[in-house]
């Protein structure tokens, strides 16, 4: 049963410099033609969100839309998706997109919960960044998202950023925590091929933190978060008071979800579909109500499965995935066993998770599962 949709809205104000998300500065002109599209392509297929779930509008910088547009497409979801059913609906955005109005304007149709770029609170690194946004618009924004009663209010933070101190850490994160938001997102810096910054470091002209130091912030994130409040539940999100994201945990669970949009992907009955990432060529099909995916991938359910669910600190039911695959899980990865005696997953009452060193060592874990396959 499809229970979750994801909308892509490629566009923003400007490119920030780490970024390799599929994305575009375009003319109003395009952006129109471009919800137009998109708004097409949820209607032709509106008779398969009939138990829509969760909702996430993500980019590219959805917020940066104008309010003509972001009107339009939030009155074509309420249209095909009973938005009065959704247990969560997000949107992402940026610190300096946040508008009385265009608040006023989520909540009239149901969005119960903001994801705001806010990456760090060191004014140097965000102009590094390229990020579009002043420390003030941070705070401005939060409070008007209190004024408004807004239910839900995520923040992005990067930690192991170009020349980062551990003292600069530390004062990220008593920032990120003193805004008492109710979940927080916190990456470490990757150097992404196609991004400013990893042209950057190919010329040699910046050199990232070696990985001792980025496990040592890596530590300092969970533990700081975890001792104010924020439980660890999945590698990188940490939640307050169960504020955990409903919508991220079907990827997690490895169950369907639907992309719409330029570049979105789905993943449904064991298959990957892909949008093509062209904004341009996704509008010339959609004039002809074409919006078959242009590739599509038969997926190892079970390695998904086991991958994306040990990035969940409550792991795994064995018996969960050997009924789901219709399979012995330690048959078919024996280097679980190896795993386990290592320390780097704790098997315990059916459960598998990783342990503090697997969670800090995760992608070696991961590695094993993508070789078998
Ligand atoms: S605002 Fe977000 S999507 Fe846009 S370039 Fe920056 S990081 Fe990428």
């Amino acid at each position: 049963m499809l229970t979750s949709i994801y909308v892509h809205i490629p566009f923003c104000d400007h490119i920030c410099t780490y970024c390799d998300f599929h994305k575009e500065i375009a003319s109003d002109r395009k952006k129109r033609n471009y919800i137009d599209a998109l708004c097409r392509e949820l209607v032709v297929h509106q008779d398969d969100l009939v138990d829509i779930k969760t909702i996430y509008i993500g980019g590219g910088t959805p917020l940066s839309l104008d309010e003509q547009l972001l009107a339009k497409l939030l009155e074509t979801i309420s249209q095909v998706v009973d938005t009065s059913r959704l247990v969560e609906y997000t949107i992402e955005t940026n610190p300096n997109n946040l508008t009385a109005s265009k608040i006023a304007l989520l909540q009239h149709h149901g969005v119960n919960r903001v994801s705001i770029g806010v990456q760090t609170f060191q004014s140097a690194q965000l102009k590094f960044l390229n990020r579009d946004h002043k420390l003030a618009d941070v705070t401005n924004g939060i409070q008007l998202l209190r004024d408004a009663k807004f239910p839900t209010i995520s923040v992005d933070m990067i930690f192991s950023l170009i020349g980062q101190t551990m003292a600069e850490l530390d004062d990220d994160l008593n920032k990120v925590i003193a805004l008492g938001v109710d979940h927080i997102s916190y990456y470490s810096l990757i150097l992404e091929e196609k991004t400013i910054l990893f042209h950057m470091y190919r010329k040699n002209e910046i050199e990232p933190n070696d990985e001792d130091l980025e496990g040592a912030m890596y530590e300092r994130v969970i533990d700081t978060l975890q001792a104010n409040g924020y439980d660890q539940y999945e590698i990188s999100n940490f939640a307050r008071n169960g504020a955990e994201s409903e919508h991220n945990k079907t990827y997690w669970l490895n169950r369907d979800y639907r992309g719409f949009g330029s570049g979105a992907h789905s993943l449904m009955d064991g298959k990957r579909f892909y949008h093509e990432p062209n904004v341009r060529r996704y509008i010339q099909r959609a004039a002809s109500d074409d919006f078959q995916p242009t590739s599509v991938e038969v997926t190892d359910g079970l390695a998904d499965a086991l991958m994306l669910g040990l990035r969940l600190t409550k792991g795994v039911s064995v018996t969960e995935l050997n009924q789901r695959y219709d399979t012995d899980l330690f048959a078919r990865y024996p280097e679980l066993n190896n795993h386990i005696n290592n320390g780097f997953i704790i098997h315990d009452n059916d459960r598998l998770f990783l342990s503090r060193s697997g969670i800090l060592l995760g992608n070696i874990v991961f590695q094993t599962f993508v070789e078998v396959t």
